[in-house]
């Protein structure tokens, strides 16, 4: 097998604002693994928060490149992932596109889709979140007509006055709503007197509203929640779950955190047999990243998988929308097609 793999950066339509940043653009590196004419890619997307850089990514990916030269037709994705996997203790975007591209590639070379190889069966489609950043008040009305088609939005919040900001959404909207608040508030007597008020504005959950160190904060507020609090920030990989039982009603899980379709998938079951709902997201990926974590679309209570919706410079064609619904395709491994063909050239 031959791994390559190529820095890329995904801009943003508009610039992205979240508690603590905005940005324009995510740094991602791509990755190809070729065997015999078949062609499996995968992603690591690098938001700087994550704390992992192209650099260290491409380190990494140095690394493993003997691992992955080495193999024939016979891998076992799962066997090369643990593998690679103790190569670093961190890394875990780097890990995803490793895990990824040879979920894709071993689907490519027996013609079926991972949904269909896993016996998980295709997913109907389901409606995702559309990503509203923090922005201005223009903007912010812009954002909400552009996700016109979008059954359900996804604010960005923990700014200095979130009621404001909810109530100018209202302006323009009564669809549903899921906060993800960032880890932005500190008093847990607010984020409960905040969580009732949110019930009344209709918003369905919140995300990460206090930071990922107040278990015991988080534990008091979600005992007495009107609305489910969804981990994001406190949960990375599956060891990361035994902590937090009790203390958020369900775990948002995104792929450069699980360390890939392999993570993700242990956590699902974890999640499913521990009552935690399953969210399934992504950092500001393209449609490589959402088209892989979509194939576990089927175990998901809450979808935010609208990043390739947010860029502008996508160089995969995969999973679709039709009237905010996230739609699988037929196509084998996950389901991705490279579209800019000067990519890995
Ligand atoms: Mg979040």
């Amino acid at each position: 097998m031959v791994l390559t793999y190529k820095s890329y950066l995904l801009e943003f339509k508009h610039p992205f604002g979240v508690s603590s940043n905005v940005r324009t653009h995510t740094p991602t590196v791509f990755v190809r693994i070729e065997y015999n004419g078949f062609f499996g890619y995968g992603e690591a997307c690098l938001p700087a928060y994550l704390g992992e850089t192209p650099e260290n990514t491409i380190a990494f990916l140095e690394k493993v490149k003997p691992v992955i030269d080495a193999l024939d037709f016979s891998f076992d994705v799962k066997e090369v992932f643990q593998t690679i996997d103790l190569l670093s203790e961190t890394n875990n975007a780097a890990k995803a596109s490793i895990d990824i591209a040879l979920t894709d590639l071993a689907g490519k070379i027996s013609g079926t889709p991972y949904y269909d190889k896993m016996g998980f069966g295709k997913s109907v489609p389901v409606s995702t979140s559309a990503t509203i950043g923090i922005d201005n008040a223009e903007m912010l009305a812009q954002k909400i007509q552009e996700a016109g088609d979008f059954s359900i939005l996804k604010i960005k919040a923990g700014t200095s006055d979130d009621k404001a900001l909810i109530q100018l959404i209202r302006q323009h909207t009564d669809k549903p709503l899921y906060v993800d608040v960032n880890q932005g508030w500190k008093d847990k007597h607010f984020v409960l007197d905040m969580l009732h008020w949110f019930k009344e504005q209709d918003v369905i959950l919140v995300e990460q509203p206090m930071p990922v160190e107040m278990f015991s904060e988080m534990a008091w507020v979600t005992e007495k929640s009107p609305i489910p609090t969804i981990a994001d920030e406190s949960v990375k990989r599956l060891k990361d779950l035994e902590k937090i039982k009790g203390v958020f009603t369900g775990i948002n899980i995104k792929l450069m955190k699980s360390a890939g379709l392999t993570g993700a998938l242990e956590m699902v079951q974890y999640a499913r047999k521990n009552n935690l709902e399953i969210m399934l997201g992504c950092m500001a990926e393209s449609s490589c990243g959402t088209s892989a974590m979509a194939q576990l679309l089927k175990f998901a209570d809450y979808v935010d998988l609208d990043a390739p919706n947010l860029i502008t410079n996508d160089p995969f064609k995969g999973i679709t929308y039709n009237g905010g619904k996230v739609i699988l395709n037929d196509s084998p491994g996950i389901g991705v097609e490279l579209v800019n063909t000067v990519l890995f050239q």
